[in-house]
């Protein structure tokens, strides 16, 4: 089978859009870009390739002011608490992020090296736009700064992209925009002067980009882009005259600050650059596995309703780099994912944190539930009371009544012949899973889906199996092991402690390869049982920190 690089071993760097530090981790976050990325990640692994899966906090969004001033707390005060959170919470859920970077100098550098090159290529260019102002405060109202009802789909929205249709809203677009900080506020406009990013400058450019895309990539992208694309792109802000953010470096607009999205490429280059170091790399630059003459895989996963950056101005500013670095070779995008029917509100309360779902629920169950309902074409839902029933009566149940059968079937120590046709049925199973990890026809549900039949029908097989003949149980019982093996193999990605829990006893076969299974033999061994809820887990009452338990 091809794999997603044609065989070519190029390196692969996956990047989860960087988390806005202003709060913990719910379910509805985990559960599009993350879940997804750690499980491609895994399975990229599991191909035998290099993978380095970053992302980072966010902390330069003006959503960060807003949710401090809720909490009254200082914004510092909000990031330091939320970063530990977010990181935690990806561990506590499996997702093993490789450069989960901090904010620091070099983090800082490598904003700066990239703003300044694309300044110093001419890339920029100085307009005067019209912002929305509070005369009260002095200030400038933009993003998470301003609120009012986007003029593309009139949604109740913020400043910059409405994340109802995924449209850019213009520097003064908002209809009756009002201050976040200060409802009551009257909001009028002034003129401003600052830097931008002329998009319809690469709008031909982009459109080839796509189109050479379109056959392959999630329909709602494709649709979303080709609307955007239609018309003239807006000019996109790189500074903002606000205080929240990095300075901006340019003599142009002294005491401004970079608009935070403009953040969003040099982050990820900077994560995935900490990532390489702590797997023991030592690049030459933060940048240097974005360089052209790697020609790496480049994976974004990112909601939908950020596609106008990452899709548009990410990749229009690394074409303006002009040949210095990759272009992305996916954007996986997810929809909305909600609780109990109704929208996730950190806000309103109406949530579950993810590091709560998974003191309760053992995260390899969560996983497998997450993965089930994940949200790939449209929105889907999470219900505690539908995890129960159908990871209880599709996965739980079967599972651990496979693996009591097998050890009933179990003959110590005894090289177990493997018949002719297993190989076949091996395969095919790995061909299935495969079919669902690679990024062309990327689908966790099905992937999910595809757990459950076959559990169930190793299960059906080895109770019949317990009816066979003594002289027959030794094949049948090499058949059912090797299947068996294969399946944890093909769900290691997905079911990370099952998984773990074999590599630790020397009983894992880490390549999702069919070549792999081609034995002759093989031997018994104990299939980990699964558990719906933590074995003496009351939620803690202490919503922070637990320790790692990857
Ligand atoms: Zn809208």
């Amino acid at each position: 089978m091809a794999t997603s690089d044609g065989g070519k071993g190029r390196p692969v760097l996956v990047i989860g859009g960087p988390p806005t530090t202003n709060g913990d981790l719910h379910v509805g976050h985990v559960a599009g870009p993350y879940v997804a990325a750690d499980v491609w990640s895994r399975y990229q692994r599991a191909l035998g390739r290099d993978v380095v899966f970053a992302s980072g906090g966010d902390d330069s969004q003006t959503y960060v002011t807003t949710t401090a001033a809720r909490l009254g707390t200082s914004p510092t005060e909000l990031i330091t608490k939320s970063w530990s959170q977010i990181k935690s919470t990806f561990e506590a859920m499996g997702i093993a992020v490789d450069g989960f970077a901090p904010t620091d100098d070099d983090y800082r550098s490598t904003v700066y090296d990239y703003v300044n090159r694309l300044h110093a290529l001419g890339k920029f260019r100085l307009r005067t736009v019209r912002l929305p102002y509070s005369e009260a405060h002095g200030t400038y109202l933009v993003e998470g700064l301003v609120g009012g009802d986007c003029p593309t789909c009139l949604a109740d929205s913020r400043g910059g992209i409405c994340e109802a249709c995924g449209h850019w809203i213009d520097f003064d677009g908002l209809l009756d925009p009002w201050n976040l900080l200060d409802p009551s506020d009257e909001v009028t406009y002034r003129e401003a002067e600052i830097l931008v990013f002329p998009l319809e400058e690469y709008r031909e450019r982009l459109i080839a980009f796509h189109e050479e895309k379109a056959s392959t990539w999630r329909p709602h992208l494709v649709s979303l882009m080709r609307e955007l694309l239609s018309k003239p792109l807006p000019d996109y802000p790189i500074t903002y005259p606000v205080a929240w953010g990095l300075p901006a470096p340019f003599p142009e607009t002294p005491g401004q600050t970079i608009n935070a999205w403009t953040e969003g490429m040099p982050a990820s280059m900077y994560c995935n650059h900490y990532g390489r170091l702590q797997q023991g790399h030592r690049p030459p630059t933060t940048d240097d596995a974005w360089r052209a003459e790697h020609d790496a895989e480049l994976v974004f996963f990112v909601g939908f309703d950020n596609l106008f950056i990452w899709a548009l101005v990410h990749v229009a500013e690394l074409m303006a780099h002009e040949g210095r670095y990759v272009l992305p070779s996916t954007i996986l995008t997810n929809e909305f994912y909600e609780l109990e029917n109704e929208k996730f509100s950190t806000s309103k309360g109406h949530l579950v944190w993810a590091r709560d779902l998974v003191a309760d629920v053992p995260r390899d169950v969560a996983r497998f539930y997450l993965n089930l309902s994940a949200p790939e074409h449209a929105r889907t839902n999470f219900s505690q009371a539908v995890l129960d029933k159908v990871a209880g009566e599709r996965l739980v149940e079967p599972w651990n009544e496979l693996g009591t059968t097998l050890a009933k079937l179990a003959v110590d120590g005894e090289p177990l012949p493997v018949p002719p046709g297993t190989q076949a049925r091996i395969a095919a199973m790995i061909s299935r899973f495969r079919h669902c990890f690679e990024l062309d026809s990327f689908s966790l549900s099905r992937a999910a889906d595809l757990v459950v039949q076959h559990t169930a029908r190793l299960r059906a097989d080895a109770q019949l199996a317990l009816t066979a003949e003594p002289d027959a149980l030794p094949m049948r019982a090499g058949d059912l092991f090797l299947q068996t093996r294969a399946l944890i193999t093909c769900v290691s990605p997905i079911l990370v402690d099952v998984a773990a829990q074999l590599a630790g006893n020397g009983e894992f076969e880490p390549r999702i390869s069919a070549e792999a299974f081609d034995v002759t033999h093989t031997t018994a061994f104990t299939v980990p049982g699964l558990s719906l809820r933590t074995a003496g887990a009351d939620r803690p009452a202490d919503p922070a920190v637990p320790t790692s338990i990857v």
